[in-house]
């Protein structure tokens, strides 16, 4: 009988409940014990009443609640070798063979960590004699499932990520509050968005809000003085006679020497430059929160059947794949694949490579 711990974790996104109810009730169905392991990778490291085996009703009304109600958070214990050594530990006690980490690309860069030493982790518990070597014999290959949920779509390899689209919901609706005020008082707005190094959220809010202009990190300014190529856009926009200007910057947004572009900053040059009464406005954890859009609901659910089907599934030559969607169709890649290219992104908006980066975000 199979045991699988599905844990929440890094920042919270709208659908990560409905990923745990498919998890738990896919795998009930299919005769599994489906633990919950709560507050991420925090509750793997505490153990004891952190990890508790879920029944079908626990997960009943999470569908539709934003958040995740088995908590997330980020662990410090577990970028540690130590905290992983507990982890694993706590996992064998549970009875604990697979798996199912939902979060972002720090959990599953943590996830695939976590993959890559469990041979070792195993000998070091039993040199340690906190378990024996009989102990630890059913759990040599612990398959490990990784969901990607974060509000960034910040992850290669998959083309959505849980959450993200609920995310550009709510900054749509805000921004659309805002314009209305905008346009009354003939304003301008400069609206930080959430998304850390990726600037998905930016540019898609920009084209569904019809921003004058946004800032993301993957494609910063090719002019040196983009100060005046800024106010010379926003001023031709404002001469065809818009009421109101739209700049929405990615929080990540940098210029070409990689130097953070920050939306007072932004403000100062419209204000002083072109006289427009400018406010700025950190739309901030709003973003994240409320209901899960339908199609976060449904991303979530599939991936979720999908998660339970490669616990079963997993073989030697695919052991922890991620579970993404390109394409419209649900998708399993090496996870270790998926975090390499993840990073190779970093690194190439790092090394000013920015055509590379955007390539490797999307490389279909
Ligand atoms: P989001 O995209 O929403 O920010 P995330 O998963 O990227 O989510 P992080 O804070 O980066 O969020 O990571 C969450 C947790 O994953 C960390 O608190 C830590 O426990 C674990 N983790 C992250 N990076 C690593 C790593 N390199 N090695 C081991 N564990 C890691």
């Amino acid at each position: 009988r199979k045991k699988i711990g599905v844990l929440t974790s890094g920042g919270d996104s709208p659908g990560m409940n409905a990923s745990v109810r498919a998890i738990v009730r896919v795998g009930i169905a299919r005769g599994c014990d489906v633990y919950g392991i709560y507050e991420g990778y925090r509750g793997l490291v505490e153990g004891k009443e952190k990890i508790k085996k879920l029944k079908w009703d626990d997960v009943r009304g999470f569908i539709h609640i934003g958040g995740t109600v088995i908590g997330t958070a980020r662990c410090m214990e577990f970028k540690e070798r130590p905290g992983r050594l507990q982890a694993a530990e706590n996992l064998i006690k549970n009875g604990i063979d697979a798996l199912i980490v939902c979060g972002g690309d720090g959990s599953l860069t943590g996830a695939d960590l976590f993959r890559s030493e469990w041979s070792g982790l195993l000998a070091e518990l039993v040199s340690l004699g906190r378990c024996s070597a009989e102990e630890i014999e059913p759990y040599r290959a612990l398959t490990i499932v990784g969901l990607v949920g974060s509000i960034d779509n910040d992850m290669s390899s998959t083309d959505i990520t849980i959450g993200a689209v609920t995310s550009l919901h709510r900054i749509c609706e805000s921004v659309d509050s805002i314009s209305s005020t905008a346009m009354s008082h003939q304003r301008a707005f400069v609206i930080e968005v959430m998304g850390r190094h990726c600037g998905w959220l930016a540019l898609m809010a920009g084209i569904s809000c019809g921003a004058d202009l946004v800032f993301i990190p993957e494609r910063p300014p090719v002019e040196e003085d983009w100060e005046t190529s800024m106010c010379d856009l926003l001023q031709s926009h404002r001469l065809l006679g818009k009421r109101k200007t739209i700049v929405i910057v990615a929080e990540g947004a940098i210029d070409q020497h990689l130097k953070p572009i920050k939306p007072d900053y932004i403000k100062d040059v419209l204000s002083s430059r072109l006289g427009l009464d400018t406010r700025v406005t950190t739309l901030g954890h709003v973003q994240r929160g409320g209901a899960p859009a339908a199609f976060d609901r449904y991303l979530s659910t599939i991936q979720g059947v999908e998660a339970v089907e490669a616990v079963f599934r997993s073989t030697p030559e695919l052991p922890s794949p991620m579970i993404g969607m390109c394409q419209n169709q649900v998708t399993w890649q090496p996870l270790v694949k998926a975090v390499e290219m993840t990073h190779a992104v970093a690194k190439a908006i790092k090394e000013k490579d920015f055509k590379r980066a955007m390539e490797l975000r999307d490389p279909e």
